[in-house]
C-alpha cells in the first residue's frame, strides 16, 4: 500500500522543500538531495503510485508523466546525453517509495552498474 507520508508525497503536498526545476499537471521535478552526477534531477508524478509498474498498471495518463521528463531534460540543457533510471523494489534499491526517475548527466558518466 502507498504510504501516504514518504518524502516524496511531503515534497508534494509543500509540507518539506525542495529545489524545484519543472512543474506541470502531471508532474514535479527537483533536484536530488545527494547529486550522483553534476546533474542529478528526479522526476515524481504528482499520483500516489510506488514505483514503475505501480504507476503504469493504474495511471490514467502515462504520457502526460513522460513528456514532463521530456520537457526536464530541454530545461537542463543536457544536449551531450544523460542517463534516466528507475529503482524498483528490493533488488533495485528503491529507498523513496514513489515511483520516482532519477535524471542524470552534465558529465561523462561512470559504468552503467556497480554492484
Ligand atoms: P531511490 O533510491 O531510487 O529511491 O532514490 C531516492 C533518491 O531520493 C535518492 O537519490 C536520494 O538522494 C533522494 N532524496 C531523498 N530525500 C530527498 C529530498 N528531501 N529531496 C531531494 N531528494 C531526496
Amino acid at each position: 500500500m502507498y504510504d501516504q507520508n514518504n518524502i516524496f508525497a511531503k515534497i508534494l503536498r509543500g509540507e518539506i522543500p525542495a529545489k524545484k526545476v519543472y512543474e506541470d499537471e502531471y508532474a514535479l521535478a527537483f533536484h536530488d538531495i545527494s547529486a550522483k552526477a553534476s546533474v542529478h534531477v528526479l522526476v515524481i508524478p504528482k499520483g500516489p503510485y510506488i514505483s514503475f509498474s505501480d504507476f503504469v498498471e493504474k495511471a490514467d495518463d502515462v504520457t502526460g508523466f513522460y513528456k514532463a521528463v521530456e520537457e526536464t531534460i530541454k530545461l537542463l540543457d543536457l544536449k551531450q546525453g544523460f542517463r534516466l533510471i528507475s529503482n524498483s523494489g528490493i533488488n533495485g534499491g528503491q529507498e523513496v517509495p514513489h515511483f520516482h526517475i532519477h535524471i542524470l548527466g552534465g558529465e561523462k558518466l561512470g559504468p552503467m552498474i556497480s554492484k
